[in-house]
């Protein structure tokens, strides 16, 4: 009998994820189709002269127990201290020992045969599967290997760094002036005795959360730079998703928990998403994630076709039967027949490209969607020159990222990369490797801009607001992501229409973030995929499950805490 095949559109998380599951628990050959170069979607690492970029800084963490052992089973966690661990004085919990689970022997590259024993009873169900117990890797001796990362990440604004997520402490009210912190108290207990009764959008939900003062002080100018649109008209699931459960009561009640804390990854498992302290980290950045997976779902037979787009979905009696790739060097199309079709690539693209046309509503609703791009100047700089106030300048900062809330300057983000992962720097002792984010429209007037007015943009509003001197900056480069946010207002709230029409098509899968048009970290995009593969092996063809994945309430693999 032929062995059936699953067309993967796109070899991001979700893709990747399908193509592996698929691998594990089916006799289903994957084959992924990527438009671009890069493997790992929005989550790739790009390697300029060596030093790389995160695009948006990537935390691998996740309420989910099955991430996260997914995760840990393609990179193990660190036994041994990283190149920075002790100048940097960072607290780390090492394993000491990981297991492997891999697809087939040959993902086990150069591990001799003794060292393997075969999977005899596990959720994998590839009867090529074998185990390996190894002890931890030492990031400076291994490359394979996930770092633990403290994270901080702070607010900058008027000079000043202010918690992120905002805490309101003795510091925090001197830098803000302690009148001024009155008012903002006064305005926080307004809002929790008058909340505002309409929570549609941005505004409100944050008003009702923090008090009005608060929010024009640090979340009005940052959102409404991030999505391009002032924040009463943005929706407020945005705002659930971004900060799931927190608030300024929530906040100061966990700063305090965690300096009583005795058991931290208790206190971690149980805190806000927001909130986490820690996180983990590949040592070359979350494209070695998707990189190594690659590698390992090609050596296990599945084929994954690099700067191939998917042109065509062609469905026959209401299944998708065929899809249309095409080269995007030489143009040339070739139809592939199909048994099951994954896709992460936008809901638009996908609907635009269906035949015979889905009906008119769909179409409509799908063209109506709407996207944030991003982009990344990076800056290779000899030191920083940081000007906080009453303070000497500093040429180092051990932030992971900073909001630059200012709203003179465009820039809205900026990434340390060497506080990432030192090996994320070419030289990371001599020299910091940072990003500046802009969250941009495409074909918009930053997005056109010529490279080099893109950094000198970036060079002088750093400059601007006390960040570095442009004597300082040896290297430069430029960074596009279109459809980084699938925006939460356009036809958005119609999204239901495309949703019923496509689940009524047995073999098509919608996975993954910009694939289902939803706020979606890399857990819950590996999350609707592997529930997807789930849903195949169990022969359900409902699949609403998939759509409930980060709606928290009805995620069923959320932790209970
Ligand atoms: C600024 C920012 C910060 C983030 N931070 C975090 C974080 O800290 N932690 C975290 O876990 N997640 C984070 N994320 C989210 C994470 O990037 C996404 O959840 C994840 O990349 C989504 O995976 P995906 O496979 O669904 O989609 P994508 O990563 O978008 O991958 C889709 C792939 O499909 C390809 N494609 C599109 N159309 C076609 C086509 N027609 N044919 C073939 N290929 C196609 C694309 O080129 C792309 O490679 C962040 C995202 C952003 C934008």
């Amino acid at each position: 009998m032929d062995q059936k095949i699953a067309l993967i559109a796109g070899a991001g998380p979700a893709g990747l994820t399908a193509a592996y599951e698929l691998l594990a628990r089916t006799d289903i050959k994957p084959l992924v189709c990527e438009s671009t170069d890069a493997i790992g979607g929005i989550a790739q690492t790009f390697n300029y002269k060596g030093n790389r970029i995160d695009i948006g800084g990537h935390r691998f963490f996740s309420k989910s127990d099955r991430v996260m052992n997914w995760w840990f089973n393609i990179l193990p966690k660190q036994g041994a201290p990283a190149a920075d661990t002790a100048d940097k004085n960072h607290e780390i919990e090492y394993a000491t020992e990981a297991v492997i689970k891999y697809l087939c022997p040959e993902c086990a590259d150069g591990v001799t045969e003794g060292e393997l024993r075969i999977a005899e009873k596990s959720d994998i169900r590839n009867p090529h599967s074998v185990i390996r117990n190894r002890p931890a890797p030492d990031p400076e001796k291994e490359d394979a290997v996930m770092l633990q990362r403290p994270r901080l990440s702070r607010i900058f604004y008027r000079k000043h760094f202010f918690p992120y997520p905002i805490t309101i402490t003795l510091n925090v009210a001197r830098r803000l002036g302690l009148w001024n912190t009155f008012l903002i108290g006064l305005s926080y207990i307004r809002a929790q005795m008058f909340p505002l009764k309409d929570e549609t959008y941005l505004d409100a939900f944050f008003t009702n959360r923090f008090g009005h003062r608060l929010y024009k002080t640090f979340f009005e100018k940052y959102t409404e730079k991030v999505w391009g649109i002032p924040c009463n008209q943005i929706r407020a699931d945005w705002g659930a998703q971004r900060i799931k459960g927190l608030s300024l009561k929530r906040a100061v009640v966990h700063a305090v928990k965690d300096l009583l804390s005795s058991d931290f990854s208790k206190a971690q498992q149980e805190r806000e998403t927001s909130l986490i302290t820690r996180f983990f980290y590949p040592k070359f950045g979350p494209g070695q994630m998707w990189e190594t997976v690659t590698e390992q779902v090609k050596k296990c037979g599945a084929e994954v076709r690099m700067k191939t787009r998917v042109a065509g979905v062609h469905l026959t009696d209401g299944k998708v039967t065929s899809a249309t790739v095409e080269n995007i060097e030489t143009g040339k199309r070739e139809e592939i027949a199909c048994d099951y079709f994954f896709s992460t690539m936008p809901i638009k693209h996908l609907v635009g490209m269906m035949t015979p046309r889905p009906p008119a509503t769909v179409v409509e609703v799908a063209e109506g969607l709407q996207y944030r791009d991003f982009l990344t100047v990076g800056l290779l700089l000899s030191k920083l020159h940081v000007q906080e106030r009453g303070k000497v300048v500093a040429e180092r900062v051990p932030d992971n990222w900073i909001y630059i809330q200012e709203g003179d300057v465009r820039v809205g983000r900026v990434q340390i990369f060497n506080n990432w992962s030192p090996y994320m720097v070419k030289d990371w002792k001599n020299t910091v490797w940072i990003g500046l984010e802009y969250f941009v429209n495409e074909g918009g007037d930053l997005w056109i801009k010529p490279d080099q007015d893109m950094i000198d943009l970036g060079v002088h509003e750093m400059e601007k607001i006390g960040f570095l001197q442009k004597a300082d900056v040896l290297d430069a480069c430029v960074l596009r992501m279109p459809k980084a946010y699938p925006a939460y207002w356009g036809s958005f709230e119609q999204l239901h229409v495309v949703r019923d029409y496509v689940n009524t098509i047995p073999n098509l899968y919608l996975v993954g973030r910009n694939g289902m048009h939803r706020y979606n970290n890399q857990d819950h995009s590996m999350l609707t995929a592997m529930m997807a593969v789930d849903n195949i092996c169990e022969g359900r063809t409902d699949k609403m499950n998939l759509w409930d994945v980060n709606l928290e309430m009805a995620y069923h693999e959320e932790k209970k805490s």
